[in-house]
């Protein structure tokens, strides 16, 4: 199906201008969440699925009602939701007026002098990111419409997988691959709520399913989140969002996981964080450090470690902006527009901080954190990489295998490795030293050969696959003769090598240029000499060929 086939009739002027966000009946099914893969509804007793419902943070949302196979909403429920999102909307900072960095939630700035010093990592992981594309000037910027940001139901409830909602709007875009290269046309959906998380606070945003249509991207757009796809939606339709779980829940733990660290190593080593980046392999924070000893990292792996077997749990809050807490709470303050409470999770007894990203519910859902050591940072800062969860156990696996490769290769066990590699490279070390003297012995003896004939010919040709330079610079040495046209060459019969012309220095000058045009490379020389790289080296018998032609036309006698 193309993207004009896809477009839904009805959607033309959503897909061209600014959406208008509707209204939904009374009735209708809102945005519910399915928790776990399978379909039980949040509030069933526990599943296989759902092996542990208790531990998640209580959202706060009614308990939806399953009916015929569709999930549906009494009218006091949908009440409860409503409020429930009024004041969950009003418990983000403002979204952006033009703004990408002010629309971010995790990129409070502190209004004058009331706000301890800049220290939430996600602040500066924000900043790092891709702005969001500007508007066209004639769309209203949704951001205007309210001064609180929305929170998304990923952010309510982060474990859940699955989530039926309504199509807002569609219209059509296109997207800028993040490694490069041509922009990907499709369609920016948005929907009346999300489990899709749009990146913010460091963290990358989700992948997912639309109903069955694929979600390439997600970013947030003021209170809204829009989901990137590549077939148009119908402003109306529901739909059933599935989630990427190995992506989020990879992101939870390297994000969780980047808390705990940061909390630790302030607390032990007064070290603060300055920014962090979630990788996909590994993740790095910044901390405000020259640098870190062994002991150190040694010692912060440990007690991170002793924290996740503690299973500390890890919890969202909403305070009231004027809370006096929040005074006491990591984080970069808040914009000066900002309205409504304020998200603050918290490791209990660990760690508070302003966040918007997903979370795990207790440190035990990280299982495990390594921390693989430091790299040299900015001026006076130090990177620290670490890998959460089941990263580790990813990593083992490849340590692992790429471990028993070498123990069939070096034909030794683990343990031995290293002294195998190292006897290896000194007799590679020695080998190359005896092969460079026998090249040097091999050039001489050539040279004294073609020396020792009683008639010299004007022309002397020689290939030799294993060779350098040097080697190519000792035979023209040897010979040494004003008279006769040197052409060596050292490398692959068929393809790439070195080349030397030496002789005359008239005839060097030029037919220098021209053989390094034939054997399709570049070079350069003086003095009788002109040496280069060559990347044709099938052409050798052309260039034999043209100086063979050129000591003929000189001697017409030779
Ligand atoms: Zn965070």
């Amino acid at each position: 199906m193309t993207t004009s086939e896809a477009q839904a009739p009805g959607d033309a002027a959503a897909a061209g201008g600014f959406p208008v966000r509707r209204q939904h009946a009374p009735t209708s099914s809102a945005g519910r969440a399915l928790q776990g893969s399978g379909a039980a509804p949040a509030g069933s007793p526990p599943s296989a699925a759902d092996p542990d419902p208790g531990r998640r943070e209580p959202t706060g949302l009614p308990v939806p009602v399953t009916r015929g196979g569709h999930r549906a909403i009494n009218v006091s429920c949908r009440r409860r939701l409503l409020s429930a999102r009024a004041a969950a909307a009003a418990s983000y900072p403002a979204a952006g007026t033009g703004s990408a960095r002010r629309a971010s939630p995790c990129r409070p700035r502190p209004p004058a002098a009331r706000r301890p010093p800049a220290t939430c990592p996600c602040s500066a992981a924000v900043a790092a990111r891709p702005r969001v594309p500007p508007r066209p000037p004639s769309a209203p910027c949704p951001g205007r419409r309210s001064a609180a940001a929305m929170v998304f139901q990923c952010q309510r409830d982060s474990w859940a997988r699955q989530f039926a909602t309504r199509v807002v709007s569609c219209r059509a875009a296109e997207l800028r691959p993040e490694g490069g290269g041509e922009p990907v046309r499709g369609f920016q959906v948005v929907l009346e709520d999300t489990i899709l998380f749009p990146e913010g606070g460091g963290q990358p945003d989700d992948r997912g399913l639309i109903g069955d249509v694929p979600v390439l991207r997600v970013t947030r757009r003021g209170p809204e989140a829009v989901h990137f796809v590549q077939e148009a939606l119908e402003p109306g339709a529901e739909v059933l969002l599935s989630l990427d779980w190995d992506r989020r829940f990879d992101h939870m733990q390297q994000h969780s996981g980047q808390h705990l660290i940061t909390a630790i190593a302030e607390h032990m080593f007064g070290f603060k964080t300055t920014s962090w980046e979630l990788g996909r392999q590994r993740s790095v924070i910044e901390l405000d450090t020259p640098s870190m000893t062994a002991e150190q990292i040694e010692a912060l792996e440990r007690s991170v470690n002793e924290k996740i077997r503690e299973r500390v749990p890890v919890v969202v809050r909403e305070l009231a902006a004027d809370d006096p807490e929040i005074e006491r709470v990591r984080s970069r303050g808040l914009p000066d527009d900002h309205a409504g409470p304020v998200r603050v999770v918290d490791i209990e007894g660990i760690d508070s901080n302003m966040c918007c990203g997903t979370h795990v519910s207790n440190l035990s859902d990280l299982q495990v954190i390594k921390l693989l050591g430091t790299e040299k940072g900015k001026k006076n800062k130090t990177n620290l990489v670490f890998l959460a969860g089941n990263r580790v156990l990813k990593s083992i696996e490849q340590s692992h295998s790429t471990e028993k490769a070498l123990t069939s290769l070096l034909k030794n066990g683990p343990g031995e490795h290293i002294e195998a590699v190292k006897r290896l490279q000194s007799s590679v070390k020695l080998l190359q030293k005896n092969n460079l003297n026998l090249l040097r012995d091999i050039a001489v003896l050539i040279a004294r050969d073609f020396k020792s004939k009683p008639v010299q010919s004007q022309l002397f040709v020689l290939h030799r696959k294993e060779g350098d330079s040097e080697f190519m610079n000792i035979i023209a040495n040897e010979i040494g003769s004003e008279e006769t046209l040197l052409f060596l060459t050292v490398g692959d019969e068929k393809e790439a090598g070195l080349f030397l012309l030496a002789g005359p220095v008239e005839a060097v000058e030029n037919l220098g240029p021209r053989v390094a045009e034939l054997l399709g490379g570049k070079g350069a020389g003086k003095r009788g000499r002109f040496q280069g790289k060559a990347t044709k080296m099938s052409q050798r018998g052309e260039v034999q060929a043209l100086l063979q032609e050129f000591i003929s036309r000189r001697s017409p006698e030779a």
